[in-house]
């Protein structure tokens, strides 16, 4: 089902992302982590597409297994990297034949150990002009990345803002947010992005921060600020994994109580591939509140 027509019926939409396993040993956890997640009988599940453009394989057999297989509703991510348009349209052919009738499009990051991105031979720079030619061709719902804190590689939020309704403009239904922390954050951009023209819905991405580890790399990865008070706690405890953990479920909880009580038309959870967090985060939501 497109992601177009759950919002029909549906103010608020929950969903999981996951990335293709690696090995034979964490494609077993993955199933018994989607197994858990399927309780929750989300909304849409998306398949992340390799940084850098690899594991394509892995998204195309994931995808084409928790839509068929599994009978989830399924988002497939696709980027711009390594991409010719001749590549992108038979790509785009083939998940149209396999029923998906969602996606993701996104730029995708440069290659580790350059900083700026580089479209490849007869393909794209930019999102937008991804978005642009899979609409005009393909009946796909779409959804496009949205940074609340800015991409780091924006000069300004104007910037980024203007650049963001590109992508509304080229056909992106929805967006859905990077991960961030600090609720204002969020509510600040949509606010904006609004006052930009940009009507569609903006579904925030939330992570359960399980290890005092995680935060450094996420912070690094995302230029995500990390509220320091959340911080203080997490250093105070680091050597408690317990307790981190429950640090971490505790803040992803208010997060998205809050989120939802003033109107966020759902949660995106990043689940790193492991069910507990996301389905304890889940469950806590007053059923009021969690329902679509
Ligand atoms: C929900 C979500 C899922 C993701 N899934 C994946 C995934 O599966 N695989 C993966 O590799 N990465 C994924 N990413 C990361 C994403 O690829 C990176 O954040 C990437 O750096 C930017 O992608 P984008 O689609 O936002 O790019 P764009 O929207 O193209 O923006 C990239 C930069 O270019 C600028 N820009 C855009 N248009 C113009 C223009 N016309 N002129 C000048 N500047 C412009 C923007 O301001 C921004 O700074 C995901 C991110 C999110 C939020």
């Amino acid at each position: 089902m497109k992601i177009t027509d759950i919002f029909t019926t549906a103010d608020r939409t929950f969903s999981f992302e996951f990335f293709p396993p690696k090995d034979e040993i964490s494609a077993v956890d993955f199933g018994i982590n989607v197994g858990q997640l399927l309780k929750l009988d989300p909304s849409f599940v998306s398949v992340t597409y390799g940084a850098g453009g690899s594991n394509q394989e892995r998204t195309f057999t994931l995808v084409d297994y928790l839509q068929n297989k599994i009978g989830l509703n399924t988002m497939a991510h696709y980027t711009c990297v390594g991409s010719s348009r001749d590549k992108i349209a038979a790509d785009m052919n083939y998940l149209s034949q396999i029923g998906i009738e969602n996606l993701m499009l996104l730029r995708g990051d440069p290659p580790k150990g350059s900083d700026s991105f580089k479209a490849p031979e007869n393909g794209f720079n930019f999102a937008s002009e991804l978005i642009s030619f899979v609409s005009r061709q393909f009946s796909f719902s779409i959804g496009a990345a949205a940074n609340p804190e800015k991409h780091p590689e924006a000069p300004t939020m104007q910037d980024y803002l203007k650049n963001l309704k590109f992508k509304f403009d080229a056909g992106a239904n929805f967006l859905i947010t990077q991960l961030f922390f600090d609720n204002q954050a969020y509510f600040r951009f949509a606010e904006s992005a609004r006052q930009a023209g940009i009507t569609c819905r903006i579904i925030p991405g939330i992570i359960p921060i399980t290890g005092y580890k995680q935060i450094k790399r996420f912070v690094d990865m995302t230029s995500t600020s990390f509220p320091e008070e959340l911080l203080d706690k997490m250093e105070t405890h680091q050597d408690d994994a317990d307790k981190v953990y429950q640090i971490g479920i505790d803040h992803a909880i208010r997060q998205c109580v809050d989120l939802l009580e003033k109107g966020a038309p759902g949660i995106h959870f990043y689940t790193l591939n492991k069910s507990r967090a996301a389905v304890e985060v889940f469950e806590s939501l007053p059923r009021t509140i969690r329902s679509s």
